[in-house]
């Protein structure tokens, strides 16, 4: 795997929530990343953007150890983090006190021309009050960015609500709504495989396609997040944006090219093709679930309720539907989206799963003929697997087996495997949105997504226990064995 730099000119990203876990993590290591491939122009500052004042070395220092926390150690050498710490600043602002606008705004002053990204890597609530006050400083100029992280909204009524306000700021083509799974190699990968090769496209449909996976599995428990995700939950935080996206891509039809707008028109058909599950259905296409008491990432673990010192909570913590889409592509295919916390193991991956041979010519004994899948694993382990039948070879007649045409990224291709943020911010800065989600799909995916949080809501089941380390509750299994079939297990 190489890394390509395509040249931008020199920028100022200003990082809203520059001090937080986001920023420490994801944002502050990509941006890193990106300038010790030499992809960030001298002349470009970073400015991390804060409630509370920091001494400008003192912030660096603390920048310098989340490099060292949060990267491969040889990746955070002396010399390299130094330049990187050069270009980097602080600025205390108070959104909420309306304090150190102009502050902001002297550091920014004299430098209009050039590209300026704001990312907002803070609560949702300060949206609104971030771009007003940007909008009311006249920090927004011709070449202007914004970036915003999920969530956005928790149902479509606040989603609008976000989109409204920062909408009344930035137009459209400024605004680049951020999920992290589109710059992912392997979700890249799902559109060359899909219109790069003339091998899948014509068997890309209900035709040949029995069934889909898209599996977001995560060993984790809620961590430090405790707060935000037992007001979400897990269709939230993960179905109406991530799984959502993925499906997207996998059931699209062909784009006229990358355009960002062709390809977001496609995606939002899909969308709207979503057959909506309303409270007749909700019990058969979805289950909820919540883990209780089990063992974890080789330790025992205690159930979410005492995780979040709320045991009263009726949050879900596992998801799983049956979802369809209804159009000609794919009638009749069912689409099994899962998703939760404390899983058996960390894993997400889109299953493509073909129909069955109509007929065998092989002789009883020979073994059973699996299906033809095509795997697509995001993480751990990124690559590509595409089960084939073949003859066990030696003497002794035909024996069937069942095996993985197998390309690991990391092992195919011998270099650093990027994180996502390190293509998306270079893309913001390129103001390419192709792997960003337009206003219209993000609440086309909440209109779906409405429905079945009400249909929840009224039916007022508590969510479906499960233990700590297994794969979901038991009615997850019987979601997808119902139409007799099975959650897809990697024995290759
Ligand atoms: P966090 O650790 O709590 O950090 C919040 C940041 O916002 C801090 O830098 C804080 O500055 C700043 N801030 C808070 N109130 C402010 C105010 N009134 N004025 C100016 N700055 C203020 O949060 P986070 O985990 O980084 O998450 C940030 C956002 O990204 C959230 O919406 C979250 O849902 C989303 N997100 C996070 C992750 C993740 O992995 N963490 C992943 C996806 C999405 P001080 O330190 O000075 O208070």
């Amino acid at each position: 795997m190489s890394h390509r730099v395509i040249p931008v000119d020199p920028f100022d990203y200003v990082v809203f929530g520059g001090t937080g876990d986001l920023a420490r993590r994801k944002l502050l290591p990509a941006l890193y990343q990106r300038h010790k491939d030499g992809q960030i122009p001298p002349g470009s500052r970073i400015v991390a953007v804060a409630r509370t004042r920091r001494e400008d070395e003192a912030f660096r220092e603390t920048v310098r150890t989340s490099l060292q926390e949060f990267l491969p150690g040889a990746e955070s050498d002396g010399c390299a983090v130094d330049a990187f710490l050069a270009m980097v600043s602080h600025v205390a602002v108070d959104v909420e006190a309306d304090a150190g606008w102009q502050d902001l705004a002297a550091f920014l002053a004299g430098a209009e021309d050039r590209i300026r990204a704001f990312y907002l890597a803070v609560g949702p609530d300060l949206f609104g009050k971030i771009c007003t006050g940007i909008g009311r400083h006249r920090l927004v100029t011709a070449n202007t960015r914004l970036v915003i992280e999920k969530p956005i909204g928790s149902s479509l009524a606040t989603a609008r609500a976000v989109n409204e306000a920062v909408g009344s700021v930035f137009a459209e083509d400024q605004i680049f709504r951020i999920d992290h799974y589109l710059g992912k190699e392997t979700v890249q990968n799902l559109m060359v495989l899909r219109f790069g090769n003339s091998l899948y496209e014509p068997l890309w449909n209900s035709a040949h396609i029995d069934h889909v996976q898209i599996t977001v599995a995560e060993s984790i428990g809620v961590g430090s997040r405790a707060g935000y995700y037992d007001s979400a939950g897990a269709l939230r935080d993960m179905v109406q944006n991530h799984i959502l996206q993925l499906l997207c891509l996998i059931a699209m039809e062909p784009p006229d090219s990358l355009d960002a707008n062709s390809v977001r028109d496609e995606k939002l058909k899909v969308l709207r093709a979503l057959k909506p599950i309303g409270e007749d259905e909700i019990d058969v296409c979805t289950v909820r679930g919540q883990y209780r008491a089990g063992a974890s990432e080789g330790g025992a673990v205690v159930a979410y309720g005492d995780e979040i010192a709320r045991s009263e909570s009726a949050t879900e913590t596992f998801v799983a539907i049956r979802s369809e889409i209804c159009n000609w592509r794919w009638a009749g295919v069912p689409f099994y989206l899962r998703t939760g916390k404390r899983l058996a193991s960390r894993v997400s991956e889109i299953v493509v799963a073909f129909k069955a041979i109509p007929h065998s010519i092989f002789p009883k004994g020979s073994g059973v003929i699996h299906s033809n899948r095509l795997v697509l694993r995001l993480q751990p382990d990124e690559g590509v697997k595409q089960w084939i039948m073949i003859k066990d070879p030696g003497l002794g007649g035909m024996r069937l087996r069942h095996v993985p045409l197998d390309m690991s990224f990391a092992t195919s291709f011998q270099a650093r495997n990027p994180d996502a943020y390190e293509r998306l911010l270079l893309d913001v800065i390129r103001g390419n949105q192709t792997l960003f989600m337009r206003r219209d799909e993000v609440e086309a995916a909440w209109a779906w997504i409405d429905p079945i949080l009400e249909a929840w809501e009224r039916s007022g089941a508590a969510p479906r226990p499960y233990t700590a380390g297994t794969w979901g509750p038991s009615a997850a299994i019987a979601l997808i064995e119902r139409d007799g079939r099975n959650w897809h297990e990697d024995s290759g």
